[in-house]
This record gives structure tokens, sequence and C-alpha cells, in this order.
């Protein structure tokens, strides 16, 4: 049969305008930065832009600038009339969604189909839905008088830097904090873009403030005495150690931390669609996502046919340019987490796990890694306890419905989890069972605001988005300071 190869569709970049170096972004505008670094595009390693390097000063600044703007103009505000900036940015940042796509995906390396139809909306929409509570914080139950917390200090990764961007700060300026923002080293252009829409809004100088550099530079935040609460999303090991730094203050954390996701397929589960929320849980965003799907267990009855149907749906999956808009799965983000990757599956070929990908020719220049899953994996297996934070899957097999849950459960994380069933019945009893704080019947990384999203164990503390992850930006009159967490 003849097959058609798919034309390049290349989505363009004149849109956005990099400079060639940018400062900091601190009470209102852009400072002079000391020492740069460069970012990459990581599919092609073109140098895009030298970001600024931040120290101590730069993050004394903006503490500064954010402890200011809080007492005399963000604290004093009607919640009316913060929605009111809130629904501003989230309208600026449709009407600039093109520019930010095109920039998330140069910066990231992540596909354009995926930074235009979920990144960019998704981050849009969370400034919408939490605008909507700005002015209703004291009739939901969220405590007597709600009240922020002050200055709040934020720390986001590189694999969804604009969407954590705006997990992070369209709750906290909803809720009445200023905010301190450290965007990873490898993606800070969107969160700078973001400044230029803050400034486009006329919202307050000092209301954000965007500091841009290294691990240190967070450090030097998360130990800074001017911080009242600190968000952060990340590794389990820069968790920990946050969570040691503040253990003898009195500032709050929410933590958003890694996971080792189990996707379970019952033998009464429809297999195409299956196959499909497999692909979708393991190789969106090139398997960078903290809650991925990256341990499937399959039913032994059905797993021969599972591998076999989704063995050809994986060898459809096309890898290149990330700004084809025919792309499925980009560039990994850096070469410091494309080493990480080969070095587990490398551990998991030592381990005696079997490895499979489909035949792709992988660009020359870059950082790749194609779509690959390991079978015959046990639950003593490395790559079936580890995070791999990249597109391979660990396969492992169950016979009975109660060893599906405790294979699910034995892993120090508990972020999400898949069910597919046919039976709602079973797919309840299994969501009971399960500890992860978001489980997906049926379907696979559905993201909503209104929706908590955070973990159990090692995955972290608190829950950004919905009702639950305001709590995390309030203190309450009568209780002290609510946290928010998985008892509520
Ligand atoms: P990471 O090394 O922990 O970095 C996260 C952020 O913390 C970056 O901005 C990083 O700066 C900064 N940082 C590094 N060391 C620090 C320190 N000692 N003190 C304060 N800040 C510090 O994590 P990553 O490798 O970039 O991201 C991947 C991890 O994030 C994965 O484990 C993933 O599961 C997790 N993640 C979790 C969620 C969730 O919601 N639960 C969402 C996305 C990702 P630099 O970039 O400059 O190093
Ligand atoms: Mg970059």
């Amino acid at each position: 049969m003849t097959t058609f190869e798919y034309a390049p569709a290349l989505e363009s970049r004149s849109i956005v305008t990099i400079d060639s170096e940018y400062g900091h972004f601190i009470n209102g505008s852009f400072t002079k930065g000391k020492n740069h670094f460069p970012t990459l595009d990581p599919s092609s390693e073109e140098i895009l832009s030298q970001i600024a390097l931040g120290g101590a000063d730069d993050v004394d600044a903006a503490v500064d600038a954010a402890r200011i703007a809080y007492q005399s103009v963000w604290s004093k505000m009607s919640g009316r009339d913060r929605g009111k900036y809130l629904y501003r940015i989230a309208r600026i940042m449709q009407e600039r969604a093109r520019e930010f796509a095109v920039l998330e995906t140069l910066d990231n390396g992540k596909p354009i189909r995926e930074s235009r139809d979920v990144d960019v909306p998704l981050a849009a929409a969370h400034f919408f839905y939490h605008a909507g509570w700005a002015d209703k914080l004291d009739y939901a139950a969220l405590g007597k008088a709600p009240h922020p917390h002050g200055v709040a200090g934020q720390i986001i990764p590189w694999n969804f830097p604009l969407l954590m961007l705006s997990w992070k700060i369209a709750p906290a300026l909803a809720a009445g904090n200023t905010v301190v923002l450290k965007p990873a080293e490898t993606t800070s252009l969107t969160a700078l873009l973001f400044a230029q829409v803050c400034q486009q809004a006329e919202l307050p100088a000092g209301v954000v403030n965007i500091v841009t550099g290294n691990g240190q530079t967070g450090a030097t935040l998360v130990n800074h005495p001017g911080i009242d609460k600190i968000a952060f999303t990340g590794s389990t090991e820069v968790g920990k150690a946050i969570a040691r730094a503040i253990a003898p203050t009195s500032i709050k954390a929410t933590l958003e931390l890694g996971g080792k996701a189990a996707n379970i397929v019952f033998d009464d589960a429809p297999i195409d669609e299956c196959v499909e929320g497999i692909v979708n849980g393991i190789f969106f965003n090139q398997g960078h996502v903290c809650c991925a799907g990256s341990r499937l267990l399959l039913q032994e009855n059905i797993a021969d046919e599972v591998l076999a149907k989704l063995k050809v749906r994986m060898a459809k999956i096309r890898v290149g340019n990330p700004l084809d808009k025919n792309t499925d799965l980009g560039a990994i983000n850096s070469r410091e987490q494309l080493n990480k990757i080969q070095e587990l599956s490398t551990v998991g070929d030592a381990e005696g796990a079997e490895r499979w990908s489909p035949e792709c020719t992988l660009p020359g220049t870059g950082y790749w890694f194609p779509p690959t899953i390991f079978t015959g994996v046990t639950q003593a297996h490395r790559i079936a306890q580890e995070e791999i934070f990249g597109p391979v899957l660990s396969v492992l097999t169950f016979r009975t419905p109660a060893e599906a849950i405790e294979k699910a459960n034995n892993t120090p994380y508990g972020l999400s989890a898949g069910v597919w069933s046919e039976k709602g019945s079973r797919i309840l009893w299994a969501s009971q069972k399960l500890k992860a704080g978001v489980i997906w019947a049926n379907t696979f990384n559905k993201f909503d605001p209104a929706s908590p999203f955070g973990g159990y164990k090692e995955s972290g503390w608190g829950r950004e988005g919905g009702r639950h992850g305001l709590t995390g930006y309030l203190k309450s009159a009568d209780e002290g300071v609510k946290k928010g967490g998985e008892n509520e």
C-alpha cells in the first residue's frame, strides 16, 4: 500500500522577538543583569539568549519590592479589583497565545501542538479561574476572615514553564499575596514574556517579581527572611532540602514533587482507547511530566494483545522538529536530562528488562531520545521505582485486582494513577485503594484549574488548583494558618 509522508508544517518563529540579553523583573521594570548564562533551543542547541544569574542582592531587591507592594497596594485592594487585574492578564495571555506557544517550544523543546493546545490555553485558564475567586474568598469556607500570608517565594521547574508559573502566580495573587518567582535555569523566556504582560496589564509595580538564575538563586530565595510562604514544584530531593530549611521557621510551604504513576489496565478495558491513553500518559511532553503514567500495569491475560497494539501505535509517533505542527515527540529539555534518561535506561538493560523502541531517525543535533518501552520489569528494578522523567515506559503485569493495587502503591511516591476498566464499580474500588492524589479513569493527563492536584508521601505537601489550592495561600483568623493538604 502506498503511504504518503507528512510534508513539513513549520510554525513560523517570526512572531517572537527574543532579546540578546535579559535582566530580572523587579518592581515593575527590567533590571540590567550583572552575570549571565545562555538559554538554548534543545532541539538545535542554538543559543537563544543570555539570562541574568540572580544573586543575593537581586533576591533582596525583589523581596523588598514585593513587601512594599503588598503593604502599600495589594493587601489594601478589594478582591474585586484584584480580580480585574487577573482577568486582564488572562485576556492578554490569550491575545498573545501564539507568541507564548512559539517561545515555549523554542526554549523548552516541546512540540508546538502541545504548547499551543495545552500549555498556553491552560495557563490562561488558571488566571481566568482564579480571577473569579478573588472577590469570593470570604464565602467559600476558607476559615474566618481569610487573609494572605504576604510575600510568596515561588520556584518552578522546566517541564511546563508557563503553566507552572500560572499555577503559582494566579492563586497567590487572587488570595492577595505578592510574589517573587524563580523560573528554571533552562526555561526562563516565557516567564520574562509574562513579565511584559504584567506591564501591559498595568499590574501595580512589585506585585509580581521574577528573578532568573540557578539552584543557588532558588536556595537564596527559600532562605530569605522576608518570605512568608514558599511554593515549590520540582524534584523530591530539592523539596526535602526546602522542608529542612524552613523547619525552624513559621514559613508555610506547598511542595509539588516527583511521581512514578501506575497506569492500570484491567482485562475488561476498552483496549484501543486504552492504548491511546497509555501513549498520552507517557509520551506527552516527552514524558517530562511529574504525573506521567510511567509504570504500565497490565492484567496478564491481555498483556500480549495490549503490547502488540501499543507497538503498532508507537511506530506512528513522529519525533522531530518541535516547531513542526505534525510533531508528536519533541526534544529532551537539556543535555543533563538526556544523560539521566540514558543512564536509567542502561540500568534497565543491565537489570534484565527488555528494551524496545520503534525504528525512528533522530535529528543529528540537539537532545533526543526515542519513545521506549521496557517489558519484563519487576518491582525490584530501579526503572520500576525511580522517576526517569523521559519517554520511557516500564511495563509490569499482574493477575488479580488486589495484586495490581499492591504493586501500584509500592512506591515512595503517590502523585497520580490511571485505571482502565469498563466497570464503574471496579474503578471506584480501585480509586479508594490507590494512594495517589489524582486518579484518572479511562483517560489520562487531564487537567483543569478547578481540580486540586498534589501528592501523597514523597510526591509532596498540599494541593494546587481548585478551592484546595487557595488554602495554601491563605491564613484564617480562627485557626491560625490553614495548610492546603490532603487531610482537608
Ligand atoms: P529541580 O532540580 O528540583 O528544580 C526545580 C526548580 O528548583 C528549578 O527552578 C531549580 O533551579 C530550583 N532549584 C534547584 N536547586 C534548588 C535549591 N537547592 N533550592 C531552591 N531551588 C532549587 O527539578 P527539575 O529537575 O528541574 O524538575 C523535574 C522534577 O520536578 C521532577 O522530579 C518532577 O517530578 C518534578 N515536577 C513535579 C511537579 C508536580 O506538580 N508535582 C510538576 C512538574 C515537575 P535550576 O533550574 O536553576 O536548577
Ligand atoms: Mg532553554
